[in-house]
């Protein structure tokens, strides 16, 4: 774990739309909500807390485990009919003697293509359940069609829950969105804003809310609530603003609320990848900002995404706010001639995320090479010309491999010759 900036990173947690989430640190990511908060929970406890505090942890890990699996039990289903928990992860049990775990996708083309999760609604013993994972619903449940960042701060100033300077951090936030993307709906985040509550904590306190001692801020969309740490001032540059701006972004695009008689979830996400899902929420929140910034959470995957969104046509990070993840998955697939191949690079981003977190294993480097060459293919079509000179060539992967390698942890041990060598080989025709 080199030096400064990992200490620096590992600052971080997310309370992502479900789950915790930790930035950048190589303890903490894996597959599905349990089995993160089960880590966390033992790595914090491994990590010398006093054995009191630690079976306070325990205690508390499991209050919300199960408050998260009885919200999922019953709101949470993909419009493909699983439930998110029974959904596939990318993984299997991690095995105990070492060996890199199976992945349950297979990384090649499948004989159907992606369905775009859309939404479920239905009735279940007297009660209504809504599930919308794309704004395009959205007016299944909200009786009016828009609103704007004058509505949305409104409902800020209105609510007393959220300190002085949250509002000004929201405000910023709203003005940002609606300034860059006009097209993205409020509705969710305007919806959640009129209730959010902010939570001061304490170092300790934090800690159990997040099940990480390295956490500057969470947002629990079971409690609409996000958990900052108290008298903590964010200011613009920092990387504990780019963390409360990340959390502003889930708010935007995530509700759980049981209203009237109907069990309300709106959620965009989806459950087998939670790190491609924390990465374009990254490069959108990062893209509101008035200043450049490269140091991105979810470094290589952000760097990654970026290359993706950049190399998409027709994808604006505005579709990162009111479109689930299958339908950038879908838009991918569709420009590159593939049948739901995107999904399974995404998935595979997500477990070489996972690999470089678990000290238990570490597959050999040819195991990514589809995503690398997935990013490359792209690339070199949009900005390959006809008459490119080999050095020129050369030159354009240069500039890939240096926003994909941008500030990555060196422990990754990125294989960046492969993305040279599927250059040449997709440039002189012979790549499939
Ligand atoms: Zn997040």
């Amino acid at each position: 774990m080199p030096g400064s900036r990992r200490g620096r990173k590992r600052l971080l947690i997310v309370v992502s739309v479900r789950g915790i989430v930790n930035f950048n640190e190589k303890k903490n990511a894996s597959a599905g909500k349990e089995i993160l908060m089960q880590k966390n929970a033992a790595r914090l406890i491994k990590r010398a807390f006093p054995a009191l505090i630690a079976v306070m942890l325990v205690f508390v890990f499991a209050l919300n485990s199960g408050c998260i699996i009885s919200d999922t039990l019953f709101g949470h289903s993909s419009s493909n009919g699983g439930s998110y928990f029974d959904t596939e992860s990318a993984y299997s049990d991690e095995p105990s003697d070492g060996s890199p775990p199976e992945l349950d996708f297979v990384v090649a083309d499948l004989e159907e293509p992606l369905e775009v999760d859309t939404y479920e609604d239905y009735e279940l013993l007297g009660k209504r359940y809504l599930h919308i994972c794309d704004s395009e619903y959205l007016d299944l449940f909200f009786d009016y069609p828009s609103v704007t960042a004058e509505e949305c701060i409104a409902h800020i100033d209105g609510n007393h829950a959220i300190p002085e300077q949250y509002k000004a951090l929201m405000r910023k936030y709203v003005n940002s969105v609606a300034a860059k993307y006009p097209e993205a709906d409020l509705r969710p985040f305007d919806y959640n804003i009129r209730t959010l509550e902010i939570q001061e904590c304490d170092e300790f306190e934090l800690a159990l809310h997040t099940m990480s001692i390295d956490a500057y801020g969470c947002y629990v969309r079971t409690e609409n609530k996000i958990y900052v740490p108290k008298g903590y001032e964010y200011k613009p540059g920092t990387w504990e603003y780019q963390v409360i701006m990340h959390e502003l972004s889930h708010v935007a695009r995530t509700v759980s609320r049981t209203v009237d008689k109907t069990n309300l979830d709106i959620d965009f996400s989806i459950e087998c990848c939670i790190i491609p899902e924390e990465a374009l929420n990254s490069i959108f929140t990062v893209s509101l900002f008035d200043y450049e910034e490269r140091d991105i959470a979810y470094q290589l995957q952000s760097n990654m995404f970026l290359v993706l969104t950049d190399c998409l046509e027709g994808y604006e990070l505005s579709d990162y706010i009111n479109h689930s993840l299958t339908y950038f998955a879908h838009m991918l697939d569709e420009q590159n001639g593939n049948t739901n191949y995107a999904m399974a690079v995404m998935k595979l981003i997500e477990e070489q995320r996972s690999d470089w977190s678990n000290d238990d294993y570490e597959r050999e480097q040819e195991f990514y090479y589809p995503i690398y060459d997935y990013l490359t293919k792209m690339y070199v079509d949009k900005y390959a010309e006809p008459e490119m000179s080999e050095s020129e060539l050369k030159e354009m992967v240069d500039r890939l491999v240096d926003t994909v390698m941008y500030d990555v942890p060196e422990d990754y041990n990125i294989d960046t010759a492969e993305f040279y060598r599927f250059a040449e080989e997709y440039c002189s025709g012979s790549a499939n």
